[in-house]
């Protein structure tokens, strides 16, 4: 083996420490990274691998370096690849260093622990997860360094990691750690995996409970976590003393910004788990492109992050208590009804910026001054969003406006920033230009010293040009060479004795004289003391702010509600939606409903659609009607609006009543994905597996189509099964929703009191589809498949063939209890001309009907009427119905 050069020894001994880390080796102005790390560095990158000197099997040893003031561009992107990188700094001066220069490792960069601005893409949450367990039971721990936000939970999950993952897909988060009773799980690691969480090992000790209690008393100085509420619960304690371990242990310093450990239960809130919040696409879009189309997307107009984070959570966690909801709603609506004063306090709003992962870096010690002033404009709007909220009636905000009361300690904050840092700092704190005048009267000294060194060079330059003549001499300064005076080659000759040279150029020479160099001297002593004693005056006031973390953090959380109500609010109004009324029953009322999202996406206008379920007669809506006719718009309509009530916002339709729901749960045939491995079959049934082992009385189940993925007779086996055991005793009231193709499933409601039939109208034009979006009560017999493979664009031939085909078959037999004959027979349709007016009440969709109905009578003429009916005349006709 070779010998190394001392650095690079130095190198491999933080590589063994940090072995599962790539390693930012500080050189100079370089991160350097070496070997292997060097290669994964330059892939993911894209930076340049270049090669230097002798690694340890005496070969050329591969190189990666970027520059130091680059670093924000570059971590934040292996980060988000999942790596783990150790910065290892140089913690002395290379010029002042005796042999090789002392460096350290002084944190470690992870995804679910990163505390920088520039790690984040936008306001959420940036959780470290730890999970812990044994059996059926676990604890899950979620911590964000970024805000000090701290959360614990336990729970049983029988059978294992479906609750785990529920609560991993709602708090999606950045990393996770596992007890290693856990961690060989192949299970578990599969459903993380799943849901892409970047898993990463760390020391087993810590998840040890007595350890991990011991370590959370020590920070939070408590005697027991009762105040917290989870003494006694082992899995929840060892998850979260890990965390908190594992976090300390990567940013190796304390974390004095983290105040309190929240226990929560599941219990308390709606429950969305991971496969329902995928469906609904509640907060992410399937397509795994962020909040776009989603509900949350619909709904977050906030102005500040702290808000974006609250809503996130509201609409993640909608509650299950009528008068906690109720609270919400009264304060949406107060503003609702005042518009000027949700358009001020919305605009002081727009000044406020991230206060928690301000305070955060604050504490943490890596702030800089342009976030000390960022804090001290968002602190100055408190004040006037406080005395706007004092004009509120509502319970929610009176409460909120009392938790602001002690601001007046903060009031010093801002004084104590605009006194002491100047309006526009640079971004370094090590180069000085941060501390205003005035604030100190030893920087006001020191300054006035390096402001009289550079006028007296300014006084030399001008004396120096008349003793000698020189007229374009100049006296200049640069980092290396200091003050020098510089003279062209051209006037050489005119340069005096007392000049001493110190640098010839090409067209020039510098020079110096000793008087010169004595007041460089004094100037740049001047000039580093001020640098020095700037961030020294930095870091003090820095370290007054953090002894307020706590009231930050609460303000915060004020600030941040505030935003939600009153962005929950300008929503209601700009989207038109109305205050559902929240019941403890089972009914849910919906006039007028639309889906949030799809509403504004579709060309033609949305149609509202009605809804009406509860526990007895309205339990099961079986809904049938072609593809493309709106089934599942309507179902996630149905759902979503229960989410967004619970959550506390209004909601799209005319009317809403809804009956408190305890856990959606949804089975959508749209999403089949074989990544799994999992045939698409097995996914479903596994699906329907927790659906029907779960579901309780006061929950709601969507079924979007069951058993398509085996043999026709099987399917609709399986899928009559199913409505046969939530209609009947065990089962009996979960509110539930099944759209279908098997038509022959509409027969049930004549056996089940409970199944309701309904279809989505369409219209046959010839050989087109006109799809009419309105759900009507009375099930429909054909699928439209072939209808809608026209429009779709499969060539004709093929369309005509299947039709034939389709013909044949149905001449021959059909499947199901019915043969073609006697279903025709039975009045089922699929046109809304010729819903079986026997049947139950038909809520029919007429567009005459309903022109006539919009008709104001008292308002037309004799003549315009007789128009107008001749041109519904026309209009029947011409459609020969
Ligand atoms: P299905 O589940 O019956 O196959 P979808 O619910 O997927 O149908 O709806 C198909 C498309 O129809 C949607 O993407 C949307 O563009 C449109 N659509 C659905 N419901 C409505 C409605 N109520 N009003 C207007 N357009 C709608």
């Amino acid at each position: 083996m070779s010998k190394l050069t001392p650095a690079m020894s130095q190198y491999y001994q933080f590589k063994k420490e940090y072995s599962d880390c790539i390693i930012f080796f500080r050189m100079g102005d370089f991160y350097e990274t070496f070997d292997q790390d060097a290669k994964t560095v330059s892939r993911e990158l894209d930076i340049t691998l270049t090669s230097r000197g002798k690694g340890k099997s005496g070969e050329k040893m591969p190189l990666a370096g970027i520059p130091y003031h680059s670093i924000d561009n570059y971590l934040p992107r292996l980060i988000k690849k999942g790596y783990k990188v150790a910065i290892c700094e140089q913690l002395e001066d290379p010029k002042k260093a005796k042999g090789v220069v002392k460096r350290g490792v002084v944190r470690v960069v992870t995804p679910g622990t990163a505390i920088d601005s520039s790690m984040f893409e936008n306001a959420a949450n940036n959780y470290l997860m730890a999970i812990s367990g044994n059996g059926n039971d676990f604890g899950l721990s979620f911590f964000d360094v970024s805000t000090g936000e701290f959360l614990t939970t336990q729970f049983s999950d029988s059978p294992p990691y479906d609750r785990v993952a529920g609560e991993v897909a709602r708090m999606s988060p950045a990393e996770c750690i596992i007890c290693p009773s856990l961690a060989e799980d192949p299970d578990l690691s599969e459903r993380l995996n799943e849901l892409n969480i970047v898993i990463n090992h760390f020391d087993t000790e810590t998840f040890d409970p007595v350890n991990a209690e011991k370590n959370l008393k020590d920070h939070f100085k408590v005697s027991t976590l009762e105040g917290m509420g989870c003494e006694g619960l082992t899995y929840s304690i060892s998850a979260a003393g890990a965390a908190l371990a594992y976090a300390m242990d990567t940013q190796m310093r304390e974390l004095g910004h983290v105040h309190t450990l929240r226990t929560y239960s599941d219990s308390d809130f709606m429950i969305l788990d991971s496969i329902t919040l995928r469906n609904l696409e509640v907060v992410r879009n399937v397509r795994g492109e962020g909040k776009s189309a989603t509900i949350l997307g619909v709904l977050d107009d906030t102005m500040t992050p702290m808000g974006s984070r609250i809503l996130q959570k509201w609409i993640l966690k909608p509650l299950i208590s009528t008068s906690d909801i109720n609270k919400r709603l009264d304060a949406v609506e107060e503003f609702t009804h005042n518009t000027l004063l949700r358009y001020d306090i919305r605009s002081h709003l727009s000044r406020v910026r991230d206060i928690e992962r301000l305070t955060g870096r604050i504490v943490y010690g890596n702030s800089n001054a342009r976030d000390l002033v960022a804090l001290k404009k968002s602190l100055e709007a408190v004040p006037e969003i406080r005395s706007l909220q004092k004009e509120m009636d509502s319970e929610m905000i009176v409460s909120l406006t009392g938790q602001l009361y002690d601001f007046s300690q903060l009031e010093s904050l801002i004084d104590l920033i605009d006194c002491g840092i100047v309006d526009e700092p640079p971004v370094s704190v090590r180069d000085g230009g941060l501390i205003k005048s005035g604030y100190s009267t030893e920087l006001d000294e020191i300054r006035g010293m390096s402001r009289h060194g550079k006028e007296w060079i300014a006084s030399f330059q001008k004396r120096e040009r008349e003793r000698t003549g020189i007229k374009s001499l100049k006296v200049g300064y640069n980092k290396v060479f200091g003050y020098y005076i510089e003279v062209t080659k051209a006037n050489s000759s005119q340069v005096p004795e007392d000049y001493i040279i110190k640098q010839t150029m090409a067209n020039s020479e510098r020079f110096y004289t000793p008087e010169l160099k004595k007041w460089e001297e004094a100037i740049i002593s001047a000039d580093e003391k001020i640098t020095t004693l700037e961030y020294e005056l930095f870091s003090e006031i820095n370290s007054k702010i953090s002894d307020y973390s706590k009231q930050l953090q609460k303000t915060a959380d004020v600030i941040g509600k505030m935003d939600v109500l009153s962005n929950l609010a300008e929503i209601a109004v700009n989207r038109n939606y109305t205050r559902p009324a929240v019941t403890a029953d089972c009914r849910i009322l919906v006039r007028d409903g639309r889906h949030p999202v799809v509403e504004s996406s579709v060309p033609g206008g949305f149609v509202p659609n009605d809804t009406e379920m509860d526990c007895s007669k309205n339990q099961f809506a079986l809904i049938t009607g072609p593809n493309m006719a709106g089934k599942s718009t309507y179902m996630r309509q149905v759902a979503l609006i229960v989410i967004m009530a619970q959550a506390g916002s209004f909601v799209p339709a005319s009317h809403a009543s809804i009956g408190l729901v305890d856990r959606i749960f949804t089975r959508v045939g749209a999403f089949d994905d074989l990544a799994s491995g999992q045939s698409t079959f097995m996914v479903e049934m596994v699906e329907l597996a927790n659906i029907l082992n779960n579901a309780t009385p006061k929950s709601l189940i969507l079924l979007d189509e069951i058993g398509r993925g085996t043999s026709t007779y099987d399917g609709y086996s399986i899928a009559k099964a199913v409505v046969e055991y939530i209609h009947n005793k065990d089962r009996a009231g979960v509110r539930s929703m099944f759209a279908t193709h098997y038509h022959q499933l509409t027969d049930l409601s004549e056996r089940l009191e409970r199944v309701n039939n309904y279809h989505i109208a369409v219209r046959e034009e010839g050989d087109d589809l006109v799809f009419l979006r309105k759900i009507i009560p009375g099930a429909t017999d054909k699928s439209y498949g072939i209808h809608v493979a026209r429009l779709a664009g499969v060539p004709r031939r093929v369309t005509q063939r299947a039709k034939e085909i389709l013909e044949g078959i149905e001449n021959e037999s059909s499947l199901g209890e019915k043969d073609n004959a006697t279903r025709k027979r039975s009045g089922y349709t699929q046109l809304i001309f010729d819903i079986d007016r026997s049947s139950r009440k038909p809520q029919m969709y007429d567009p005459v009907a309903d022109r006539i109905r919009n008709m104001n009578l008292d308002e037309m003429t004799p003549l315009e009427a007789l128009n107008t009916l001749n041109e519904i005349k026309n209009e029947l006709n011409s459609k020969e119905v």
